[in-house]
């Protein structure tokens, strides 16, 4: 269970998350949506301690974020985050890519980190490309070898930021089958995204930012189909 409390975060003068509550359970998909400069990729980095905070509290699986005792490093093997664009290491295969963290992070052995990246590159439909170079992949492609990449380290949570959005369109569908798929194992994630018809798909719930709050969250059907704000259903209709 991910626990964010009170949560919120400045930028100098700015103040960009003003008082964030949200509780997100094993197993649930939560979709954030909202305007550019809400605050969603802020709250994204804050939960994996990228990010700090000015107050309140980010707990993850009964371990505050921000306590001075917490191991991070620890803690963000819990917490996979793929973002808008994943920068391979271009002089190392797709394999190699997916083994670097596992052999020099968690010291896993050479044979089982091929081991594990086989099974995560068949997870995301990438095992026919081990062993090309990343130059060589799409770029759909190299969204999926960063999820995989992140699901390798066996995350228990995987965070999504816009990970569609710098993808031709044709590509974008490739990448939200790998997150569906994800979701129907069970996957607990947390997806910031602008692809509305698959939030209201692949979501338990929904959550719309407007300038640093959460203003409204629900079920898709609810955030979508019926919003309670003027807001948000100016924004569900600009965003289609
Ligand atoms: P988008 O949909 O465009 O990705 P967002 O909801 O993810 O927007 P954030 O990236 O969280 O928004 O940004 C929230 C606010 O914080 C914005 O006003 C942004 O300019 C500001 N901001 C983000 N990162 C920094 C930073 N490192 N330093 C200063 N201000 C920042
Ligand atoms: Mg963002």
């Amino acid at each position: 269970m991910i626990e964010i409390k009170q949560v919120r975060k400045s930028y100098g003068s700015l103040e960009v998350l003003k008082g964030i509550d949200l509780t997100i359970d094993k197993g649930e998909v939560v979709a954030m949506i909202g305007p550019s400069g809400s605050g969603k990729s802020t709250l994204l980095q804050c939960i994996n301690g990228l990010e700090t905070i000015s107050s309140g509290e980010i707990i993850v699986d009964g371990v505050s974020v921000f306590d001075k005792a917490t191991n991070l490093n620890h803690l963000r093997r819990k917490l996979g985050i793929v973002f808008q664009s994943y920068n391979a290491f271009p002089h190392m295969t797709v394999r190699r890519n997916v083994t670097l963290a596992l052999t020099k992070v968690l010291g896993v052995s050479r044979d089982q980190a091929n081991a594990i990246a086989e099974t995560q590159l068949q997870r995301v439909g990438l095992l026919a490309k081990a062993d090309v170079y990343p130059t060589a992949l799409s770029g759909g492609q190299q969204q999926r070898l960063g999820i995989a990449r992140a699901l390798a380290m066996g995350p228990s949570y995987m965070l999504f930021d816009e990970v569609t959005s710098a993808l031709d369109p044709e590509l974008v569908a490739e990448v939200l089958a790998t997150l569906r798929q994800l979701s129907a194992e069970g996957m607990t994630m947390i997806l910031v995204t602008h692809e509305m018809q698959f939030a209201r798909e692949v979501a338990d719930r929904v959550v719309f930012f407007h300038e640093g709050v959460i203003a409204e969250s629900g079920p898709p059907e609810q955030i979508f189909g019926n919003p309670k704000s003027e807001r948000l259903r100016a924004f569900v209709s600009r965003a289609g």
